[in-house]
């Protein structure tokens, strides 16, 4: 059959590629080179081929196939097939990609892609009309309803209802809102083309017209978001960003976004009751309820109510939350200043006290509100009345309700949808205006309402809306019951106090709510920051109703993109920044990092906060130092013998000299002049792609910096040896030692030392092999050269089983290096030697480092290093990173890209590769996790001479949570690219 074709189509088209069946239930399907054929069913309408091939011509080969005529000219040609019988063939170019089922991530920027390619379409289509379109069948949505007559076939009575509830609703719709026209009709997921490969997905065509017809035109987006939805954990937020692009492009009505959630719904109950329709005439086939499952798991699963979705799609518009909110919210702007004074003063001149991310430290622990804390939230405020911000976002939100996802660290609500009054528990409560009672409840839980009365109430022309009264002393519940009525300027309840209002600050929460659909059972006081373009039409700022002014109460976070843009215009381009939508972080907690709208990340990448983020006993001895004084070495301090002791304490035997100075690069400089001191040597010798800092010395001494593009070049003082990587190297590392030497010698240098961060950082995170600092050093110290160990990235227990790297490596250096984890963020670098290399030092000019070794730098170390032992991170750092080690070794058995893991304790490296035969560095991979990662609120970084290595670092304080949460993430993503 195959060949019979092959040689029609080579008549007909001039085809000389070798002819492949594609799948099709009725229709031959081929492709072939570039091009795609369809060989139609006998007896195809030939009005129905016609009405594809002139809207693919009309729409021009745009994300669309280009139909490519046969050598005739003719767009369709009638050729027979081997039993004689006519077929009408065609043929187009083929897209590239795979189709939308099959691809990860599903995102929502490519749900933007899908809905402004739909609306140029349907914009473009709108002038296409053919007979065939206004044919009748089945799958056209308008006409949906015929459904109706059959949901007796459906035998869950449930399931039932859930579809009779769908054909209702549909049955109210006013489908003449939305012009009628050529639209698609299927755009599902098989018949959407992507982009496949380590970088973000894109549409790339859009196919199989063969269900086009003409119908409303929001049918399009509510037959494209029934696909969308399937088995997304966001389908809403898809859902909203397709319609808003096709907006975008293609303006839709406000009636129209309406009826979107309705008739997606619709089309995916057609969906179910057509297919249990044909299962029930092949009852052996499985695969018809394999087929609904999705469709059944959407409708069933209890997700945002539909009336909130429609709100959040009219939102993404940028229409009002639903009909007649646009006039409730004029009347109330009209009536500014007419209100009943809720708390029965004049608030005009009442303070605002902000509890946001970025200028509170509320709560201290961001994951846990303890009650005692939850009672003086604020205090600091007074007694008020003080008013506390709509629109702010808060890490005060601490109970697990306020969770959107698995994990300590996922997504929560954190954005406040009402504004606070602080006042005395007992103050009385007046209704702004008349209203009756919604709902009146007490919720007792921690941090929950308390008392909480919701009022519904009519403007002059009808409109309902509703106000929120939370954190309200529970006695309303003997006097007032659903129903009742409340007039203006009545009292109608009190401020809780602690006790009784959740256990907060004794306050009111006053929210205004155009609506409540989907909100009943939980009241959502505060909303996420990527749900605020929803939550600001919903529960709008109630300002009004206070007599207030909205930009006295509403809260706006620093913008992320000015602070972007004051960067990029104050500072140098290659101060650089990390992914490609930067983060801006406003408070940490251990190993936890919140941007300005408190959204939660993971930080699995830096190791100064070596003891945790904001770790409350540096703050506390830094804040007792800072009341004191601060001063530098010329005077005695026990803080510097102190400190000093501490790190001596920590050294082998016979270093027991310290230098205190303000960063690890200052500490390296400091080594090279010890070294040449006290060997009277210049020559240095260090391994390939090492760094050490970023000063004209430490630069000469750090490939990974002269070697980069524009870089310095090498020094003729500094011989490299080739990095310890067994994982591509070729072994005998240690011994080019030896040779270094001599073409130091060669050069006229004699040898000052050897300098090797213990286990190279930016290389890759390598770990060397037994025994390879103990031959090195072996060689260089016969040759009279001193050996430094830069610990930076090693030292302080950072690898569990060591705290420092030169034990791992049974060695002694002569010179250790420390610096960024020391500090904790407090800039400081420490160089411990031996006497006698100090006293050759000592020769020279006096030393002197202003800030190194102050008085609070010494107090802000120490406690440092006594944390590190008080809370046995150490051990931590073993426990957890033998976890993240034994996880990633499992993703190297399932990932054809990890070609290596390393690491010791929580100093960890993955190595991307493209195959791991070949181990070539998978670059372009690599800034793709990194970046996935962080959109899954991850942060790691990226390393080695190809930029191939993520780089696993976290504070020491991480968890068993967060490795998991990490292992999780990162196999979810490699499987994306897989
Ligand atoms: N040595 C090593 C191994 C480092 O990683 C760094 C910084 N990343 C430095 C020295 C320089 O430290 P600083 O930036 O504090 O000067």
């Amino acid at each position: 059959m195959i060949d019979h074709w092959q040689s029609q189509l080579q008549t007909a088209w001039g085809l000389d590629a070798p002819l492949i069946r594609l799948d099709g239930e009725y229709d031959l399907n081929f492709a072939a080179g570039d091009m795609i054929f369809k060989v139609m069913r006998a007896g195809c309408d030939p009005q129905l081929i016609d009405m594809q091939v002139q809207a693919l011509s009309l729409l021009g080969g745009q994300r669309v196939p280009a139909i490519v005529p046969a050598l005739d000219g003719a767009l369709v040609q009638t050729l027979p097939d081997n039993s004689g019988a006519d077929r009408l063939v065609w043929a187009m170019q083929k897209l590239s990609g795979q189709c939308y089922a099959d691809a990860s991530p599903k995102t929502p920027a490519l749900a933007a892609e899908l809905g402004s390619a739909l609306g140029e379409m349907d914009a473009t289509l709108a002038g296409f009309d053919h007979p065939m379109l206004s044919r009748d069948f089945k799958w056209n949505l308008a006409q949906g309803g015929w459904i109706a007559d059959h949901l007796d076939q459906i035998a869950d009575t449930n399931r039932k209802g859930v579809l009779r509830s769908i054909c209702d609703d549909f049955s109210t719709l006013t489908l003449d809102n939305s012009p009628v026209q050529a639209i698609h009709n299927d755009a599902n997921d098989y018949n959407l083309l992507v982009t496949t490969g380590a970088a973000s997905r894109r549409l790339t065509g859009i196919i199989d017209f063969g269900d086009m017809c003409a119908a409303p035109r929001v049918c399009e987006l509510a037959i494209a978001g029934a696909y969308l939805v399937l088995d997304h954990d966001q389908p809403e937020r898809m859902l909203a960003q397709m319609v808003a692009a096709y907006h975008a492009v293609n303006p839709l009505t406000a009636p129209e976004v309406d009826m979107i959630v309705p008739l997606l719904r619709m089309r995916l109950a057609v969906s179910v009751v057509n297919s249990t329709l044909m299962a029930s005439q092949n009852p052996d086939d499985p695969y018809v309820t394999i087929s609904q499952a999705p469709a059944w798991r959407y409708l069933e699963r209890d997700g945002e109510h539909p009336k909130l979705v429609t709100a959040r799609l009219r939102a993404a518009c940028g229409f009002c939350a639903r009909d007649g909110a646009d006039r409730v919210l004029a009347w109330l702007d009209a009536e500014r200043g007419n209100f009943a004074p809720v708390m029965g003063v004049d608030l005009a001149n009442a303070p605002m006290g902000s509890l946001s991310v970025e200028n509170s430290t509320w709560p201290e622990n961001p994951f846990d509100l303890p009650a005692p804390e939850a009672a003086q939230i604020g205090q600091e405020f007074g007694q008020g009345p003080w008013l506390g911000y709509y629109n702010e976002p808060r890490l005060i939100y601490t109970a697990p309700a306020f969770r959107m996802g698995p994990w300590a660290a996922s997504d929560r609500r954190t954005v406040h949808l009402a504004i606070d009054v602080f006042m005395p528990a007992g103050s009385p409560v007046y209704a702004p205006l008349d209203g009756t009672v919604l709902v009146a409840e007490y919720r007792d839980g921690h941090l929950d309402y308390g008392g909480v009365i919701i009022l519904e109430h009519q403007t002059p022309d009808g409109d309902a809306f509703y106000t929120l009264y939370g954190h309200l002393d529970p006695v309303f519940t003997q006097t007032l019951s659903v129903g009742d009525k409340v007039g203006k300027g009545a009292a109608f309840c009190q401020l809780g106090d602690t006790g009784h209002n959740g256990g907060w600050a004794p306050h009111i929460h006053f929210q205004l709510a155009l609506m409540t659909d989907g909100m009943h059972g939980d009241w959502p006081g505060v909303g996420a920051p990527d749900d605020m373009y929803l939550w600001d039409r919903v529960c709008p700022n109630p300002a009004a109703l206070l007599n207030l002014p909205d930009a006295k109460t509403r809260y706006e976070p620093v913008d992320k993109s000015t602070v972007l843009q004051g960067r990029q215009s104050q500072f140098g381009a290659n101060l650089s920044l990390t992914y490609s939508d930067p983060v801006m972080l406003m408070r940490g907690w251990k190993h936890h990092l919140f941007d300005e709208w408190g959204r939660p990340y993971l930080d699995a990448y830096n190791n100064v906060p070596h003891v945790g983020h904001a770790h409350p006993r540096i703050r506390a001895v830094a804040a007792a130092q800072l009341g004191r004084m601060n001063s530098n070495t010329r005077y005695l301090h026990p803080a510097q013998t102190a400190l000093a002791e501490k790190i001596l304490s920590k050294m082998p035997d016979g270093l027991d000299t310290v230098f205190f100075v303000n960063s690890g690069t200052e500490a390296n400089e400091l080594a090279l002049r010890l070294a040449r001191a006290h060997t009277g040597a210049k020559g240095m010798v260090t391994p390939d792609h090492g760094y050490h800092g970023n000063t004209t010395g430490a630069i000469d001494i750090s490939a990974y910096k002269f070697n980069a593009k524009g870089g310095v070049g090498q020094p003729d003082w500094v011989e490299l040896i080739d990095l310890p990587d067994t994982y591509r190297g070729q072994g005998g590392f240690a011994d080019q030692a030896g040779p270094a030497i001599a073409a130091l010698a060669a050069k006229g240098h004699g040898v000052a030392g050897f300098i090797a961060e213990t286990f190279p950082s930016v290389a890759g995170q390598i770990i060397p092999p037994d025994g390879y600092l103990a031959q090195v050093y072996a060689q260089i110290r016969a040759a009279g050269g001193l050996c430094i160990a830069d610990e930076v990235q090693t030292g302080l227990g950072r690898l569990g089983a060591h705290y420092f790297g030169f034990e791992q490596q049974q060695v002694t250096p002569d010179i250790v290096v420390m610096g960024k984890p020391i500090g904790n963020g407090h800039p400081v670098g420490v160089l411990v030697t031996r006497r006698e290399i100090a006293d050759s030092f000592a020769q020279g000019p006096e030393f002197f480092s202003t800030f190194g070794g102050s008085t609070l730098s010494c107090v802000i170390v120490k406690e440092v290093l006594d944390i590190v032992d008080d809370e046995e991170l150490q051990t931590n750092a073993q426990i957890m990173g033998d976890r993240l080690m034994a996880g990633l070794r499992d993703l190297m058995e399932t990932s054809p890209h990890v070609g290596d893991v390393r690491g010791m304790g929580l100093f960890c490296g993955v190595d991307l590769v493209v195959d791991k035969t070949s181990k070539t560095q998978a670059t372009a991979l690599c800034s793709y996790v990194k970046n996935r990662m962080r959109d899954h609120r991850i942060l790691i970084g990226s390393e080695g001479p190809k930029d191939n290595v993520l780089k696993i670092r976290p504070p020491l304080t991480i968890d068993a949570e967060g490795i998991d949460m990490i292992l999780q993430t990162l196999g979810d993503i490699l499987a994306e690219v897989a």
